[in-house]
């Protein structure tokens, strides 16, 4: 039964890979309309022509997509190419990896040398080209659950303060601390992940450890889970859908020190979904005689939140075209082709109460 009719989602923050997964990757994605697809390759994305071509291996394998680039921050981004950005609709940030933090960030930032990088903020601000920050430091001395906030005290507030019109996303906001930094300052949004919606540290470690439930930045506490749910069921705009789908293969994963990165592209949507319709019943409990997706004001912010909001952030239009939800259950599979390899979602095996198509 189809339920309601929602302008199609985008999805802010994205990791395709490429090579022989770029194939796969591509295709997952292809319920949203377009996406923020991330430098992090080997060797990074540095320049406006190497995003350009990053862009037409993803355009040719899925034309009805709009892949949205951005540069990773090292010193091999060349400051005159800055002045481009603004004239190139597709290119929409420069992201700032503290180095060791996540997949092949070994080209990003040490966060010590930060400061040697103010003068690419000053020339990011008059251009208007959003920072988007992976916001946590990697140092052994500070625990593993506490490098998001540490990072936002220590290094993001002394940038945000320095450069008050810069446009910043926290990307993949994981604690509380991120969602308070996120409410103190203009300009400033965050990217939410379904796992950080649906996942506490528990599912990391409950039954045994399960590495597919490994990300970073590392699903955190109860309390941090509800912190972003809030923001995202009470429709803040700085709140909008990243989903930070990271694919792995599953015997890497599945092996002695595998690797961050939850795979949730071809059902990110139903996740967000579903998270809405859980979380949403205790939250709007005006709206508990019935189906809660089927309630009018739910269903805009849950096109707020995957459709509108972002796009607001980041000055785009909103897609054309519309997605149709359904309820209709389906379970997860247990895995999906990756390459030559395959690689587990998210929630694998668990049944998803609604599904959603291109209308
Ligand atoms: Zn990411």
């Amino acid at each position: 039964m189809k339920i309601a009719e929602i302008i199609q989602p985008d999805d802010f923050h994205l990791h395709l890979r490429d090579g022989i997964y770029l194939k796969h990757t591509v295709t997952y994605s292809s319920k949203y309309a377009r996406a923020i697809i991330m430098p992090n390759l080997k060797p990074p994305i540095t320049s406006i022509e190497q995003a350009k071509s990053y862009r037409n291996e993803i355009l040719n394998i899925n034309p009805d997509f709009n892949p949205l680039m951005t540069l990773y921050l090292n010193q091999n981004i060349k400051k005159e190419e800055l002045k481009k950005f603004p004239d190139i609709p597709w290119l929409l940030g420069i992201k700032l990896y503290p180095s060791g933090a996540t997949t092949h960030s070994d080209y990003g930032v040490k966060v010590s040398e930060l400061e040697y990088f103010y003068s690419y903020f000053e020339l990011m601000e008059k251009y208007n080209i959003p920072l988007l920050v992976h916001g946590e430091v990697a140092d052994y001395e500070v625990d593993f659950f506490e490098r998001e906030k540490v990072f936002i005290e220590n290094h993001l507030i002394p940038i945000r303060e320095k450069f008050p019109y810069l446009k910043i996303v926290l990307e993949h906001v994981s604690s509380k601390e991120g969602v308070e930094f996120v409410n103190q300052y203009d300009l400033t949004a965050a990217t939410v992940t379904p796992q950080h919606l649906l996942l506490t540290r528990n599912d990391l470690f409950f039954g045994g450890i399960n590495p597919h439930n490994f990300c970073l930045p590392i699903v955190k506490t109860q309390h941090d889970k509800e912190a972003i749910a809030k923001e995202v069921l009470q429709g803040n705009p700085k709140f909008f859908a990243g989903t930070d789908s990271a694919p792995h293969p599953k015997h890497k994963k599945e092996s002695c020190c595998g690797p961050a990165g939850i795979f949730s592209a071809p059902i990110s949507i139903e996740l967000y979904l579903q998270f809405f319709d859980d979380y949403g019943k205790s939250f709007y409990n005006n709206y508990t005689d019935k189906d809660l997706l089927e309630n009018k004001e739910v269903i805009n912010r849950i096109e707020n939140f995957l459709s509108k909001f972002g796009a607001d952030f980041y000055g785009l239009e909103y897609n054309k075209k519309t997605i149709s939800i359904y309820k209709q259950e389906f379970s997860i599979p247990e895995e999906y082709p990756l390459g030559n390899e395959t690689v587990v979602p998210m929630w694998a095996g668990k049944t998803l109460k609604y599904t959603c198509y291109i209308s």
